[in-house]
């Protein structure tokens, strides 16, 4: 008898869709992942969406009530969710509301209209609700992506690498961007992206979220050591880790 596949939706919150966008550009990957899994809510790629998901992939942050009560729903019918992207994961760039107080953010955007929008302060999802599987990035790298579905297929966890992203530059050999007088956030954030925006001739903007552990001294050592000051690149450090406002806080003091 033949297998039925595993029925899968995604869904989006406080986001861009880029990650989704993502997926959809995985090509080759997604049409062998398409041989075992059945999407059946996909808003960027099909029209007649269906309610009969096992597995709910959830792109964007939570930034009003409605989105929890929304998001709760989705978590009481899914067998499995997959977090999508920093929105996701880790609160993404849409926290950077966060470090402002809320009636003064919504001012500043809605002017006399203020008390007309009700919104809340950002948070990843697994603030509200049980995450299976993360896949972080701003947006998600497709070979993650291409992993993670793999480990779910095959029932096993997926272990988000939790280590800097330092370790994979110095593997792909790139020249520290240090030494080239450009700050860089490899040193704190989290690996698995294959050091992708080094690679490019970037630096690193911190997309993934801290490692569990981040070495503040270490990091402000290496400040040090090339004449900058922390407070240089307080902005680097809350463009995506906003809410793990505890370590931007011990940094700053
Ligand atoms: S993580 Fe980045 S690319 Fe993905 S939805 Fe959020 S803002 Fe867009
Ligand atoms: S600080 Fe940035 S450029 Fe330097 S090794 Fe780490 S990730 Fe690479
Ligand atoms: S190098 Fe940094 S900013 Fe770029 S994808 Fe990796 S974690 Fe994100």
């Amino acid at each position: 008898m033949k297998k039925s596949k595993a029925k899968v939706a995604f869904f989006d919150f406080t986001d861009c869709e880029g990650c989704q966008l993502q997926i959809v550009n995985l090509n080759t990957v997604l049409l062998d992942i398409l041989e075992h899994i059945e999407i059946v809510n996909f808003r960027e790629a099909m029209s007649e969406p269906r309610d009969d998901y096992d597995i709910a992939v959830i792109e964007g942050s939570i930034s009003t009530e409605h989105d929890i009560k929304r998001i709760t729903g989705i978590r009481k019918q899914a067998k499995v969710v997959i977090a999508l992207g920093a929105c996701a994961t880790i609160g993404g760039v849409n926290a950077i509301k966060n470090r402002t107080p809320l009636n003064i953010s919504l001012m500043r955007v809605y002017k006399d209209k203020a008390d007309k929008f009700k919104t809340i302060a950002v948070k990843p999802i697994d603030q509200v609700i049980k995450v299976d599987y993360y896949i972080h990035g701003c947006p998600v790298h497709p070979n993650e992506v291409a992993e993670v579905f793999k480990c779910l297929l095959l029932g096993k966890k997926y272990d988000v690498p939790n280590y800097p992203v330092c370790v994979e530059c110095k593997m792909n050999e790139n020249v520290c961007l240090y030494q080239k007088e450009q700050n860089c956030m490899g040193p704190v954030t989290r690996a698995g992206c294959n050091s992708w925006c080094v690679n490019n001739g970037n630096i690193c903007y911190g997309c993934r979220g801290l490692i569990d552990n981040p070495a503040n001294d270490a990091q402000n050592d290496i400040l040090a050591n090339y004449g900058l000051d922390v407070n240089e690149i307080i902005d680097k450090f809350t463009l995506y880790t906003a809410v793990e406002k505890k370590y931007v806080k011990e940094i700053k003091e």
